[in-house]
């Protein structure tokens, strides 16, 4: 007699999600109720305006805040 250890059951797929209604943010994710909370989250969380990473030590603009951020990381990394 031969025993073979249980598997178990695969677990089940997750249920399908209903797309209907939703406005999804396309920059995180976010699922809003309507197409104005959705415009008004990704002004409030995704904010981006050109031309706003200046360095505050030497007025240095930056088109990405990663890259202000890397800057500030080698040029400015003895401050307090
Ligand atoms: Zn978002
Ligand atoms: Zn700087």
């Amino acid at each position: 007699m031969t025993r073979r250890p249980s598997l178990g059951l695969p677990p089940p797929p997750p249920p399908p999600t209903t797309m209907g209604g939703s406005h999804r943010c396309d920059v995180c994710g976010k699922q809003l109720s309507t197409k104005l909370t959705l415009k008004r989250h990704k002004e409030q969380q995704h904010l981006q305006p050109l031309n706003n990473a200046v360095c505050s030590l030497c007025h240095k603009v930056f088109r990405t805040l990663n890259s202000l951020n890397n800057h500030r990381s080698i040029y400015h990394r003895r401050q307090k």
